[in-house]
């Protein structure tokens, strides 16, 4: 069995507004292993996004995280101070943030960003090493070395996002969370940078974190899927396990709603809508949607823990 390169306990994040506390991720607890890709789907405003950032403690106000470790390699980043913090993003924990390909500076080459990144973090190169690092960087992303003297508006969607992947990996990070990599991609080009993001993280030996609102998507990169729903997370199971015999209803309700190509005809969705963060049902946050609800779901909150083996579920209907 692999060792876990990342353990998430109890993470709690709370978005403060005038109207009272939003509970965008409550109590996330679950493991990433070696080598291990892991997905999170949900629809959107369930707590994702807000996840990903808390792990790497990039949460800004009103947001902020009430509780939770977060486990890197032995250290708890939740108590490391905020300088420690900053060598530990990008060297031990890369993020590919959601619309990354904005995220490039408009007025700088390619080559000075990457340049910055590494100099950030103390890595000392004569001109001659970092012109071969930036050129096996972007060779490593599938950019041709020339990439490196264009400014990011002479660069396609996709070659941004590349650029943005090559950041990334500058300093060989162990983790790499990616949220929403290819949300603003066409088809072909979202496949060859899912094919990118394999291929660094074989390179690297790394794990990676996929965060996406289409299952589908996310589903045929990852080896286990989580599903989130509501700012919790429902369910953690296999890949194969979710679509072969998903546990949570909500779950079963995403993966019924997905388009079949052999089953034609109407589009099942799930009814209703996810409920306000600021205002969540009592119980299980599900149950106005449950098509199983009982009395004890409308006042008991269901708690996560292991219904098979590697499969966690938090529903009061599991045995
Ligand atoms: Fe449905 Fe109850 Fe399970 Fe929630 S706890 S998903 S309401 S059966």
């Amino acid at each position: 069995m692999k060792a876990d390169v990342l353990r998430v306990k109890d993470l709690v994040v709370h978005y403060h507004t005038s109207l009272g506390a939003v509970k965008a991720a409550d109590n996330i607890s679950f493991s990433l292993k070696a080598d291990e890709r892991l997905g999170f789907a949900g629809e959107s405003g369930s707590g994702k996004s807000t996840m990903a950032l808390a792990i790497l403690r990039m949460i800004k106000p009103p947001g902020r995280i009430e509780a939770g470790e977060v486990w890197l390699e032995g250290i708890n980043v939740m108590t490391v101070s905020e300088e420690e913090m900053r060598q530990v993003r990008l060297a031990r924990i890369a993020m590919i943030p959601q619309g990354s390909m904005n995220s490039l500076n408009p007025v700088m080459r390619v080559k000075e960003q990457i340049a910055d990144a590494l100099r950030d973090h103390g890595v000392q190169l004569s001109r001659h090493q970092l012109q071969e690092r930036v050129r096996d960087l972007l060779t490593s992303v599938g950019l041709r070395p020339e990439v490196a003297d264009m400014f990011p508006h002479e660069l396609s969607g996709g070659m941004k996002q590349r650029a943005c992947i090559a950041i990334a990996i500058s300093l060989r990070p162990k983790v790499i969370i990616a949220d929403e990599p290819t949300s603003a991609l066409d088809v072909v080009v979202q496949k060859q940078v899912m094919q990118t993001l394999a291929r660094v993280q074989k390179d690297l030996e790394a794990s990676v974190i996929l965060v996406g609102h289409d299952m589908g998507l996310v589903a045929q990169f990852v080896d286990r899927l989580g599903v989130m729903y509501a700012g919790k997370l429902v369910e953690v199971s296999p890949v194969r396990d979710i679509f072969t015999k998903p546990l949570h209803p909500y779950t079963q309700m995403l993966i019924a709603s997905l388009p079949s190509l052999e089953q034609k005809g109407t589009f099942r969705g799930i009814p209703g809508l996810p409920p306000l963060l600021r205002d969540l049902p009592p119980g299980c946050a599900f149950h106005p949607r449950c098509p199983h609800a009982s009395d004890r779901c409308r006042t008991e909150e269901p708690l996560s823990r292991e219904v098979r083996p590697n499969s966690w579920a938090a529903c009061h209907l599991l045995p």
